[in-house]
């Protein structure tokens, strides 16, 4: 649950909110045909829980549509009735965007039927596809093209295109390819009123005014639904290689990142940071997992390229970047994946990252970014303020170094109360936020607001901002029945 919405103000929503009317839900059940209709409480239950088990919401119905018609039908009975949707796609968010309240009253769409590749253009490089295409599905599509579409999170098994659209997901690949901002050529979307805005364009230029799709992208599905993308698609690597290096410290990693983008280019594909505490907690509850290294480092990186020319010459630069790192006295030990079940044994440490940390109990999380040099900075600065905060916790900082994104974590001290722990949340955020307002930095970099961070734009936006958003969301939504209570 959001550590600001107690249950005590949750219970007071409800009782104010109406639940859904039998009727009303009826006439939403005729548009998708009751087979897509679920009422039932232990089907609904799956829809209401997020990865994080922080919200948890209630509702009547979840609305499954086949079609871009039936979700404008849906939001033009919506807009009528006052009724709010809460678009749902993979629910892998961590920000509690695709969780209903606690009134009961809101209705779950979920995308997850609109899974259709509808088209893969390779003399244009694009794909055009489905909101509820899942994001492994639509690489795999690709790469039966002989093509890469190169969006990358530990989740792509499960979130959906409509997700990672409506979030600007990041991930891993984003050093080289950029967020899915920059993925996304084109949308098709309802609008809060049931009407279609055909923007399924695939042009890489088109200056004819306000960018629409871009207001889209990172909405969290508070301005519309979206049906169909067009996505960009970029030449398959003929090689890659995968390298996992010990550092002193994060100066030093951040030195090797130098030393990989003057070797590498355009060509080094990923560069993830990862702390020896995050090493150990993943041998200690990942089955199979074998340490990297021989000896034990402070910090690590997860680093890949890839050529377009073939294995050998990624083999080659890796080794390049290893042995300037070692001349330079950045790198202190490293090894490069030999075969591709190698390469994934080093992948798969990262991928848990987020998962493998509830293993270890309570864990305060942050997804925060700041200028890249200012990493090393932002991380002893962290971990002095949290560590006197709360003696014995355990800072769990790791993720994306190249682009300044920190998953800057906090497991409880061995042994503490998880709920004790837990409760200083909202102390421990403001604290690290502060440290991160000081260098530059934002609160989020890659997973939105919704309602987790809600509370805390009005800190970190000027109100100029906040106003010009509130104006945005009246333009789309009059009514405010899309999502309401999320981001503003
Ligand atoms: C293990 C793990 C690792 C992760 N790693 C990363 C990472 O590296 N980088 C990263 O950026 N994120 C990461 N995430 C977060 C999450 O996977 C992404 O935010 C993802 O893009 C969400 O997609 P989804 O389909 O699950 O969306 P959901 O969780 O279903 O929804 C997310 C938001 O989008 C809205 N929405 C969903 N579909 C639509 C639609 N069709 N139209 C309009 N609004 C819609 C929802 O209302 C909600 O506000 C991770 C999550 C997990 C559990």
């Amino acid at each position: 649950m959001d550590p600001g919405l107690s249950w005590a103000r949750l219970a007071e929503m409800d009782a104010r909110t109406p639940s859904l009317p039998p009727d009303i839900a009826g006439r939403f059940a005729a548009i998708v045909g009751e087979a897509y209709a679920v009422r039932d409480p232990a089907e609904i239950a799956p829809y209401l829980i997020e990865p994080r088990a922080k919200f948890h919401g209630r509702t009547a119905l979840v609305l499954r549509p086949g079609s871009a018609g039936e979700v404008s039908d849906i939001l033009r009975l919506a807009n009528q009735t006052g009724t709010p949707i809460v678009p749902q796609g993979g629910n892998t968010g961590v920000v509690g965007g695709q969780v209903p309240d606690a009134s009961g009253g809101q209705v779950i769409v979920s995308l997850s039927r609109l899974n259709g590749i509808r088209e893969v253009d390779t003399d244009g490089d694009t794909m055009t596809v489905e909101a509820g295409v899942v994001l492994a599905a639509a690489q795999a599509a690709a790469d039966a093209a002989d093509r890469l579409f190169p969006l990358s999170l530990a989740s792509e098994g499960s979130c959906e295109i409509g997700g990672n659209v409506s979030t600007n997901a990041g991930g891993t690949a984003v050093l080289a390819y950029g967020n899915m901002r920059n993925l996304v050529l084109g949308l098709e979307v309802v609008l809060p009123t049931g009407e279609v805005w055909e923007g399924l364009r695939r042009l890489r230029k088109d200056n004819t005014g306000y960018d629409l799709r871009d207001l889209f992208v990172g909405a969290e599905g508070t301005l519309g639904i979206i049906t169909a993308a067009v996505l960009r698609l970029f030449p398959k690597p003929r090689g890659t290689s995968v390298a996992f290096v010990g550092v002193k410290d994060p100066d030093a990693a951040l030195a090797l990142l130098d030393i990989a983008r003057a070797q590498a280019a355009s060509g080094l594909t990923a560069f993830e940071l990862i702390p020896r505490i995050a090493i150990d907690v993943v041998l200690r509850h990942v089955p199979g997992t074998r340490d990297p290294l021989a000896g034990v480092h402070d910090w690590y990186v997860l680093f890949e390229v890839s050529s377009s020319r073939s294995e050998a010459d990624a083999e080659q630069t890796v080794e390049a970047i290893f042995g300037e790192g070692v001349a330079r006295d950045v790198v202190e030990d490293g090894v490069q994946a030999r075969s591709l079940d190698q390469a994934n044994a080093f992948w798969r440490i990262r991928h848990t990252l987020s998962e493998v940390q509830k293993e270890e109990g309570g864990s305060i999380k942050h997804d925060v970014a700041v200028p890249v040099a200012a990493v090393p900075e932002f991380i002893r600065r962290a971990n002095a303020a949290v560590t006197a905060m709360i003696p014995g916790a355990r800072p769990f900082p790791f993720g994306h170094v190249g682009d300044g994104n920190i998953h800057y974590n906090i497991s409880q001290p061995v042994g503490a109360d998880k709920a004790a722990f837990l409760a200083r949340w909202d102390e421990v955020n403001q604290r690290v936020h502060g440290i991160v307002a000081d260098l530059g930095g934002t609160i989020s970099a890659e997973h939105g607001i919704g309602t987790l961070k809600r509370g805390m734009l009005a800190a970190v936006k000027p109100p100029i901002e906040l106003d010009l958003m509130r104006r945005i969301k009246a333009a789309f939504d009059p009514n405010g029945i899309l999502n309401p209570g999320k981001v503003l």
